[in-house]
């Protein structure tokens, strides 16, 4: 079924096409590289700007003392909103504006915003300047054929995303920004008939083995903490890596092979500390005292964490049960808990509703391997009534060549505009 304001919205939105594509590229354009987090202020003065004019109040917040805030690196928020006419709920539309570093191998300007075709180039471009240009589109061509809407309409832009969000939503959430919110939508680059629902959990630790320093030529007066970890590394192989294997969510976690548990190592090691760059003499030699792996361990709503570290303190103890010298640490890095909206919820209805009048297709729910500010929105902001949904191809976040496509971008923010028709109008 058609919604009745799906046609005027997209012609709405056809009539922004030129402010579309300028403002995705003036974002882009302004380089928000995370870390160290430049440009914040900056990309939240342009935004203010910008917003002011459609009507929105404006707030920039600083997070003061969130980890990574420093003078020359301050940790920049805007919270825009925008009132209705009416008492109502208030939709809130969140996007980061940091972007990663730019890495190797682009053909494009990273930070030119060339347009080529349907594509927008640039560092951010999907992930995610393209989704906050889109959603800044849908709220002023909604407000413009609606003027007379109920409650309130909110978009923020907010930092360090990329590096865990402790400086944006997290700090939002922790000072009440989101206790007068009912549904949020985050434009991540999920595709613009996929409902990302939450994403699987992480817990990242470092495990260390210990030994004896000892002369190379003599390494029986020592004891290897390189030896020590192969046998952890072995005793992964045969016994870690099947048990995850054969733990399946019902999460429908996308790409296919994220439906499972997962570990990466994500690096390694031991002994003496890689020679400096320029170093042209030999190595010296050592039995290595100490050896350090990273885990980086994905897992899903059926999971518990304390279950999962579990499982790691369980083999190494297995492992010191065969070698008697054996000594191990493990340090826990980070964690977040999955998170799954309720297909049921109210947001997530009203975005199948406007996938199917804008698109005349059904929508894919999906849930995403690696997290996002949901996280935060849902833990600490204790609002369930959540998604992520945005235009562009996540294959293509923080690679080289990096681009969001005009047309999905125009589709997206139709979607986006009959969500705040089903929920305001
Ligand atoms: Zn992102």
């Amino acid at each position: 079924m058609t919604h009745p304001l799906t046609a005027p919205l997209q012609a709405e939105i056809a009539r922004r096409r030129d402010d579309l594509i300028r403002l995705t590229q003036d974002l882009i354009r302004i380089p928000t590289l995370n870390p160290p987090g430049r440009n914040y202020r900056q990309i939240c003065d342009y935004l203010a700007a910008r917003l002011e004019a459609s009507g929105f109040t404006c707030h920039l917040l600083r997070a003061e003392g969130a980890p990574g805030d420093s003078e020359a690196y301050p940790r920049w928020n805007l919270v825009a909103r925008r009132e209705g006419r009416r008492p109502g709920e208030c939709v809130h539309f969140n996007g980061h504006h940091d972007v990663v570093e730019v890495g190797h191998g682009w053909t494009r300007d990273p930070f030119g915003g060339e347009l080529d075709g349907d594509r927008i180039y640039g560092r951010g471009a999907c992930d995610m300047k393209g989704g906050i240009a889109a959603s800044i589109i849908a709220a002023e061509a909604f407000i413009a054929l609606c003027p007379d809407f109920a409650g309130a309409i909110e978009i923020s832009a907010t930092a360090d995303e990329e590096s865990g969000g402790f400086g944006g939503v997290a700090w939002l959430a922790q000072n009440g920004w989101f206790d007068n919110v009912q549904h949020v939508l985050i434009p991540e680059p999920l595709h613009k008939d996929r409902i990302c629902l939450g994403h699987r959990g992480v817990w990242w630790a470092e495990v260390e083995t210990r030994g004896r320093i000892a002369h190379g030529s003599m390494p029986f007066l020592g004891d290897s903490a390189i030896r020590h970890m192969g046998a952890v590394l072995e005793e992964i192989e045969r016994t870690l890596y099947p048990l995850l294997a054969g733990k399946r969510t019902a999460m429908p976690v996308i790409p296919e092979g994220a439906r499972q548990s997962t570990l990466n190592i994500n690096s390694i090691h031991g002994g003496e500390p890689e020679p400096e760059p320029g170093y042209t003499g030999l190595p010296a030699p050592c039995v290595a005292d100490r050896c350090r792996i990273i885990l980086d361990r994905r897992f899903l709503i059926e999971e518990e964490v304390g279950e999962v570290k579990a499982e790691v303190t369980a083999l190494l103890e297995r492992v010191k049960a065969t070698r008697p010298s054996f000594e191990y640490e493990v340090r826990d890095l980070f964690e977040v808990q999955p998170s799954m909206t309720d297909r049921e919820a109210p947001v997530v209805q009203a975005t199948a509703r406007a996938i199917a009048s804008v698109l005349g297709a059904e929508a894919a729910y999906v849930v995403s391997p690696g997290t996002y500010d949901q996280k935060h929105i849902d833990r600490i902001g204790r609002l369930k009534n959540c998604i992520a949904y945005g235009p562009g191809v996540l294959d293509l976040a923080h690679q080289p060549d990096e681009w969001i496509g005009v047309q999905d971008m125009m589709d997206s923010a139709a979607v986006m505009g009959l969500v705040l028709a089903e929920l305001l109008a």
